[in-house]
């Protein structure tokens, strides 16, 4: 229990410490400006006001309060003591100075405070640049020079507006320089640099540009102050921000101190009038700091683009790589600008040999078609264009490849691409078309089903329309299978079914010749170029073929399996399908169960037959 009451404890410590610290430096550089750098009567750089808005911003928000009215008493008394007599620590200048300035830094704090990543040194946009400029390059100061020029009489030589010119450019480089240091010369950022080996050259650097800034600002001549750019840029590239804020703390004391002491080129260019100097001298600090920050905000956003579009294509490329799938990016006319790596492993080229990547000499020649054509559509507008092709990898192994093409959306009037993706289906289409062969073939006689006739039937029809020739049809049907099933089971009906077919398939011998199980114990024959005789043969041979199976059939006249075949023939020019074949086929079918079964019979289609062409058959025949 005593121990929580003698022994501060940790946390306490933590935020004690800098507290004391931070104000220990305020009421030293607050001492520090009043009396060092004061050049007659006028503080020529003051350092409080920078300094504390470094210190707020890096502070809890809660603690703001405890450090502003610490802050004011300190500050009051070190300016007092600085320039004495002593009754100055309470004069109305210096109350209302002292108030105004920690006023002004605590409002600046609280606008600033809100851009976490900017204070933290994570993000240096040229927004949170400009913010930071907005606020203490034009409003605080231009405050703070109202104030000034309204309590103070300016001093001898000094007209209200001068005097109102001098609090500005004093106020502005105060925060310009100071804040940003404080911000950004983080233990952490100066660890980082010692840890990455450049530390010593770093403060060679530094110490490099001090001494020549020195040069610059003891002699007296104009011109070389331009020198001063391009070693700052160069440590902007090289060290980025750190070393910015370092040097530019380091430029301006030296350019103050030569300047207030009478040196320099702003002293030859103010004719030697010392507040005049310093005011140019200020103004070249605050522009060369402007324009350096506007690079090196540029610099950081360009990096941050970068560092976002390699984000993404690593993220694309994570992705790419576990779908198989390649995004390419190529022109209007198809040449390759980007693939991504993962095509080296699908078409299995070498790593790094996409370099000229030619997808033409990949795709099979019976494709390309396809493939211009999809461009084509995506050139004419098309929102998401997508099709099959086939291509060959090294090994000449044939894979199918769906693509999806867009044009790029960016910008309109920026060139525009076509962007895709390609993914390998081939695994996808193999299955697709086993499956479409299992959907079209009758499982139980391995013949092409009825799906799979209708299709063949329009098929044929359209190739029969376009050559004007003949295309006959047979409806085969086997008779009195009922009572076959009856007698001799479902079983053996199965059976016989496969033999039938076989038997029917067998007699078949163009290869264009198509038959199909229509259902049940029904066929189809197919037989394009074939004019009504042939047809008619051909029927008598499967009819004949089937009963030679000898496969018995007690409850039959015939005594054996059987079939009976309608067969129609007709030219169809310029019509579509409408039935008419298979209904002929079907009518004459029903005539040849009539006359006894086991029979062909013919049916003549006056309707969309070429009728100079019809020749006339005998409706039935016995055999
Ligand atoms: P018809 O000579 O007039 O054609 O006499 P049918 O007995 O063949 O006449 P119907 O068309 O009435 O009978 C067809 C029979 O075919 C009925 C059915 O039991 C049988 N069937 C249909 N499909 C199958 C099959 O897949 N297997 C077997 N075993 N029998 C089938
Ligand atoms: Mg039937
Ligand atoms: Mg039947």
């Amino acid at each position: 229990m005593w121990r929580h009451q003698m022994v501060p404890s940790r946390q306490a410590v933590r935020t004690a410490a800098p507290f004391l610290l931070w104000m220990a430096l305020l009421t030293l550089a607050n001492y520090l400006s009043n009396s060092l750098l004061r050049v007659e009567g006028l503080i020529s750089f003051p350092l409080a006001g920078g300094l504390l808005l470094g210190v707020l911003l890096l502070t809890p928000r809660q603690r703001w309060p405890r450090y502003a009215v610490t802050a004011f008493p300190l500050l009051a008394l070190t300016r007092g003591l600085a320039i004495g007599p002593v009754a100055e620590i309470v004069s109305p200048t210096t109350l209302i100075f002292t108030g105004s300035s920690i006023l002004l830094t605590y409002a600046a704090a609280v606008v600033l405070g809100r851009d976490r990543d900017w204070i933290e040194g994570r993000s240096d946009t040229l927004r949170a640049w400009a913010r930071f400029g907005v606020v203490v390059i034009i409003l605080i100061p231009l405050v703070s020079a109202f104030v000034h020029a309204a309590v103070r009489t300016p001093p001898h030589g000094h007209s209200a507006v001068h005097y109102g010119f001098y609090v500005f450019t004093n106020t502005a480089l105060t925060y310009v320089v100071l804040t940003p240091l404080i911000l950004r010369l983080q233990p952490r950022q100066l660890i980082e640099l010692h840890r990455s080996g450049r530390s010593l050259e770093a403060i060679v650097s530094l110490a490099g540009f001090g001494l020549f800034a020195a040069l610059i600002f003891e002699q007296p001549t104009v011109l070389p102050l331009f020198l001063l750019l391009p070693p700052l840029i160069g440590i902007l590239f090289r060290y980025g921000f750190v070393g910015i804020v370092a040097s530019i703390g380091l430029l301006v004391p030296i350019a103050i101190l030569f300047t207030g002491a009478d040196y320099g080129p702003f002293h030859t260019m103010a004719l030697e009038d010392v507040h005049n100097a310093l005011l140019l001298c200020r103004v070249f600090l605050i522009l060369t700091f402007g324009i350096v920050v506007l690079v090196a905000a540029l610099l950081h956003e360009r990096e941050r683009l970068l560092h976002l579009r390699q984000a993404d294509r690593d993220i694309y490329e994570m992705v790419a790589r576990q779908s198989g799938d390649m995004a390419f990016v190529s022109d209007l006319d198809g040449r390759i600008i980007f693939i991504s790596p993962v095509a080296t492993q699908v078409l299995g080229l070498a790593e790094g040999a996409l370099g000229d990547f030619d997808w033409r000499a990949h795709v099979h020649p019976d494709d390309m078609g396809i493939i211009t054509d999809g461009m084509q559509r995506v050139r004419a507008g098309d929102a998401d264009v997508a099709y099959v092709f086939r291509a060959y990898d090294v090994n000449r192994n044939l894979l199918w490849f769906e693509n999806r093409v867009r044009l790029s959306t960016s910008n309109k009037d920026a060139p525009r691409f076509i962007v895709g993706s390609t993914r390998e289906v081939t695994a996808r289409i193999l299955r697709e078309q086993q499956l479409e062969t299992m959907a079209a073939i009758d499982a139980l006689t391995g013949l092409p089903n009825r799906r799979e006739f209708n299709e063949q039937s329009r098929l044929k029809w359209r190739q029969a329309s376009r050559l004007g020739s003949y295309l006959s049809l047979h409806v085969i049907d086997v008779d009195r299978f009922k009572d076959f099933n009856d007698v001799y089971g479902h079983a053996k009906g199965d059976d016989c079914l496969r033999k039938v077919a076989t038997a029917i398939r067998n007699a078949l011998k163009r290869p264009e010749d198509f038959c199909a199980r229509y259902g049940g114990e029904e066929f189809t024959v197919l037989l394009p170029d074939t004019e009504p005789e042939d047809a008619l043969m051909l029927g008598e041979t499967i009819c004949a073929a089937v009963r030679e199976l000898g496969l018995r059939h007690e409850a039959s006249d015939h005594g054996v399996v059987t079939v009976s075949i309608g067969c129609a023939t007709l030219r169809p020019i310029f019509t579509d399908d409408d039935g008419s074949l298979f209904e002929a086929a079907d009518a004459a079918l029903y005539q040849a169960k009539r006359q006894g079964r086991n029979m062909v019979a013919a049916s003549n289609l006056h309707k969309v037959i070429d009728i100079p062409h019809v020749i006339q058959l005998p409706t039935k025949r016995r055999r």
